[in-house]
C-alpha cells in the first residue's frame, strides 16, 4: 500500500504505550497547529507522560493502515472513531 501522507515516512509522530504495546485501537488523531505534528492515540482522556511513545509515522501506519484516510486531514485538526471498523470524523480544534 502506498505512503499517502505528505509528510516524510520518518517523521516522528506522537502516541501511546496503549497502542504500541498493548495492541490498543488508535481512537483518536491530531494535527497540531503550531508546529504540524501528528498525534495517534486510544481512547483514553487522559495519558501520562511515561505513557507517550514515538514512533515514526510510517510505523504507525503499517501498524494500522487506516490512518491513512486522515493523510489529507488539515493543520488545527483532530479525529476520533468509535473502533477501528468506524468511519473517522474530522473537526477543528
Ligand atoms: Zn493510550
Amino acid at each position: 500500500m502506498n505512503f499517502p501522507f505528505d509528510e516524510k515516512e520518518n517523521v516522528a509522530v506522537f502516541t501511546c504505550c496503549h497502542i504500541i504495546n498493548g495492541g490498543v485501537e488508535i481512537q483518536y488523531a491530531s494535527h497540531d497547529e503550531d508546529d504540524g505534528a501528528w498525534q495517534f492515540l486510544c481512547d483514553l482522556v487522559t495519558h501520562e507522560t511515561s505513557e507517550a511513545s514515538i514512533v515514526s509515522l510510517k510505523e504507525i501506519f503499517e501498524l494500522d493502515n487506516s490512518v491513512g484516510e486522515l493523510a489529507s486531514m488539515p493543520l488545527g485538526s483532530y479525529a476520533t472513531r468509535v473502533d477501528k471498523n468506524s468511519p473517522w470524523e474530522e473537526f477543528k480544534q
